[in-house]
């Protein structure tokens, strides 16, 4: 198997991330687009309103970047339904969605049935990480909307950095941004976003492992020790 190499070595990632703490958001967008041009990609859940908000800069930039969407087949009819608007209303024109290799049915046959109960952390890699892993072959940078302030764990993410496990530079333009100022952008702009946000839902993944009321990334997987699907780890 081929190992793709860092473009960028330690000490200029440091300068780059040292640079970008006190850039906007829209700078750094507009620096990942200049820097990747056709090699970038951006995950789409259209779940987030973070990710809405960074669909639009990189639209306004480069309407034919391009977008990918895990469906694992629990998504939703919100979430497609966002879909069905955004994507025209953001003028995007290269959106693919990927799908687990296994269906639903396949899946229950060989693991057992509702296998999100009993072992998430491979039920997320069967239906995300794999199809994620696809989604971002012979690409070079992936831009995510992740954000500081969405869970411990997320913290100390960087604004740029070298993925190991896709091979990519991970760029996270709203890494500084909080809650408030991403949802003053979303309505600004009049950027669609997932009706579930307005029905006490903080955080939209799954159906099967996503529950309102519960502020953050904490109504994921619950009753496990687990807040993060393995995508952003
Ligand atoms: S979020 Fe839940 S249902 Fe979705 S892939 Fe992960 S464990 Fe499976």
């Amino acid at each position: 198997m081929q190992v793709s190499t860092p473009p960028f070595s330690a000490a200029a990632l440091e300068a780059l991330n040292d640079r970008f703490e006190s850039a906007s958001p829209h700078e750094i967008v507009a620096w990942a687009v200049e820097t990747f041009g056709e090699g970038l990609a951006v995950g789409a859940s259209f779940g987030g309103a973070s990710g809405m908000a960074i669909l639009h800069m990189v639209a306004t930039l480069k309407p034919d970047v391009h977008v990918f969407v895990l469906d694992t087949s629990y998504l939703f009819e919100e979430t497609h339904e966002t879909m069905r608007r955004a994507v025209p209303a953001l003028g995007l024109r290269d959106v693919t969605v990927y799908r687990p290799a296994l269906s639903h049915e396949e899946q229950a046959t060989r693991y057992g049935a509702a296998l999100w109960m009993r072992d998430p952390d491979r039920c997320c890699e069967l239906r995300k990480i794999e199809p994620n892993r696809r989604a971002l072959a012979g690409r070079t940078a992936w831009v995510s909307g992740l954000r500081r302030d969405q869970s411990e764990g997320r913290a100390d993410v960087a604004v740029v950095s070298w993925n190991e496990r896709f091979e990519v530079v991970k760029v996270n333009p709203l890494a500084n941004w909080n809650e408030k100022q991403t949802w003053q952008y979303v309505l600004e702009n009049q950027v669609p976003y997932n009706p579930l946000l307005d029905r006490g839902y903080s955080s939209i993944g799954c159906y099967n492992c996503t529950l309102p009321g519960v502020q953050g990334r904490a109504g994921r997987w619950q009753g496990f020790e687990k807040d993060e699907c393995g995508l952003h780890t």
